[in-house]
């Protein structure tokens, strides 16, 4: 296997994704005084972000963008950046939870997500390689067949275009097809950029390595801490993917991450469409062209946060794309994080357990192209004027049963016992002796737990094993070189800093 740049910025604490290449450079520096009082404050440069943040200065509003990184760091650097009309919560699904009036916002939602992606890369010229692709989803089963039937019941009743396809440009044999044209993809860094620079060219604020820990209130006015700093606003836009600290999103958002590989092939069968199974986990392919090459984009495997071998999921997916395509070599694979929903639908609006004018957007599946792009203008609207007509839909206060959503509930029973479970299985017998380098294990030494990687020159990383978001053990991940919790999703690198939230303090280190 060919190994990928590794001169490419780190995103996301892992592996570099191609869109990372347009990260490079040095950091972002913008002239910022320190007493101003911002009308809003966006936390979280990523496509929620700064959709918001380009939406609320172009409003006439004096907006402050701060990341614990740089924009661009989070998931959105690490998507496949497909923009689809469909969602990973069914239309069928979003009907049973919300009835017929809330399965059609939920499609409105999807669509308008891509006309805010389409509008903005039109109205500031952003070259991003957006184009336009039909989509195709296909059954390989008796049991999908079925399921594909109830997507398209349910996607025509909502007047998403689908049809029945017998032709669907994939190597792989299935039973039945449908075609959904008007999908579409881009280059999601290339189109933060453009976000970013008409944000500046607004009269936009950046900051980048701040990472806001908490946010007060009083009379008017909400605060922002970030460590030793502070900022204020009058309203506060938490756009950071899961909200920091232990809220009510830490039990109503699942982390997975999910596994993508950029594969050249030795013929030229790459698809001219965006491709979809529905084994469970899934696949996907579509093309893109990086540094003017045709690359394979083919992903899935995902997996609940802290569980299951990232090693293997990159395993299995180059097996599968070995299995229908002829690869010549592998160039990147790359990992990132996303959240499932309890109830199947994003949580978008005024957050519940935070003072009033402080915002949220979280929960978006696999779709937070299009549900990340609709937030922004969502929550832009609702600080410009209090309305959208999402509003009660998406409200993070809403109550809902999540009996119908299985795909949740299958997978999230697990964080109480993590909790507990954790502490005993630490494996009391291993040693740091047996840590071979480049490998972590949380280890007994002196009776004291440990989380302790041995890097490649033979140094022992120590860190206290504890999540600091809600105490439960952290797991290494082998393939990224990161502690990962299984409870909630927070990441840590080998040296205990914070790469993922909701944790907003890092590993204590230990020794060192
Ligand atoms: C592998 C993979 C493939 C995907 N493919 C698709 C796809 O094809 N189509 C699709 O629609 N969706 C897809 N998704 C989902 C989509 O990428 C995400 O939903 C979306 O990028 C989330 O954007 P965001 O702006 O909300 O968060 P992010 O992009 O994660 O941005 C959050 C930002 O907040 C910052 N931050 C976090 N905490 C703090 C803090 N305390 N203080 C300051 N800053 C902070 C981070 O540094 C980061 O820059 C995929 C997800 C994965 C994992």
């Amino acid at each position: 296997m060919e190994t990928q740049n590794t001169d490419k910025i780190q995103r996301d604490g892992g592996l570099p994704s191609p869109w990372q290449a347009e990260l490079t450079g040095p950091a972002l520096k913008t002239g910022f005084n320190n007493s101003q009082r911002f009308d809003v404050i966006v936390v979280g440069g990523g496509i929620t972000g700064l959709t918001a943040a380009l939406s609320l200065q172009q409003k006439g509003k004096q907006v402050l963008v701060l990341d614990a990184h740089r924009p661009g760091y989070g998931t959105t650097g690490g998507t496949s950046a497909h923009i689809n009309t469909f969602a990973d919560t069914t239309y069928q699904e979003a009907e049973s939870g919300f009835g017929e009036e809330g399965a059609q916002l939920f499609a409105d939602a999807v669509n308008e997500g891509h006309a805010v992606i389409k509008a903005l890369i039109d109205q500031h010229n952003i070259t991003c390689d957006y184009a336009e692709k039909n989509g195709y989803v296909y059954a390989e089963d008796e049991d999908q067949v079925k399921q594909l039937e109830d997507i398209y019941n349910s996607a025509l009743k909502v007047g998403v275009d689908m049809a029945y396809e017998t032709e669907v440009p994939t190597p792989v044999p299935f039973q039945q097809a449908v075609i959904i044209p008007g999908q579409a993809q881009f280059h999601p860094i290339k189109y933060l950029q453009g976000l970013l620079t008409a944000f500046e060219a607004a009269g936009g604020v950046v900051m980048e390595n701040v990472l806001a820990d908490d946010v007060s209130k009083e009379d008017e006015t909400l605060t922002v801490k970030a460590g030793e700093l502070t900022f204020t606003a009058g309203a506060v836009i938490y756009a950071t993917h899961i909200p920091p600290k232990i809220t009510s999103f830490s039990f109503r958002c699942a982390p997975y991450r999910s596994y993508v590989l950029g594969v050249k092939l030795k013929d030229a069968n790459y698809p001219d469409a965006l491709i979809y199974d529905m084994q469970e986990p899934y696949h996907y392919v579509r093309t893109h062209e990086i540094d003017g090459e045709q690359l394979l984009i083919i992903g899935g495997n995902d997996h609940k946060t802290g569980h299951d071998d990232p090693e293997k999921a990159f395993e299995d997916l180059e097996k599968y794309t070995r299995q229908y395509y002829n690869v010549s070599s592998v160039k990147y694979r790359w990992s990132a994080q996303y959240y499932i929903p309890a109830d199947g639908f994003p949580y978008i609006g005024q957050m519940p357990e935070a003072p009033e004018g402080v915002y949220c957007a979280t929960g978006y599946n696999g779709n937070g192209m299009m549900l990340g792009s609709i937030a922004g203008k969502i929550l832009s609207d609702l600080i410009a004027t209090g309305e959208s007509k999402y509003k009660e839909i998406f409200s993070p206060a809403r109550i809902k049963p999540i009996t119908g959503f299985t795909e949740f509930i299958k997978e999230n029973a697990d964080v109480a016992y993590h909790f507990v479970a954790d502490r005993f299985n630490i494996d009391e017998t291993e040693s740091l002796q047996g840590l071979a380098p480049g490998t972590g294990k949380v280890v007994e030494v002196d009776g004291e737990k440990i989380a302790a990687y041995r890097d490649e020159a033979g140094k022992i990383h120590a860190l206290t094993p504890v999540c600091t978001h809600a105490a439960c053990i952290v797991n290494f991940n082998d393939a990224e070189r990161s502690w990962d919790c299984p409870c909630h999703g927070a990441r840590y690198d080998i040296d205990g800093k914070v790469i993922t939230g909701p944790a907003t303090r890092g590993l204590a280190k230990i020794g060192n």
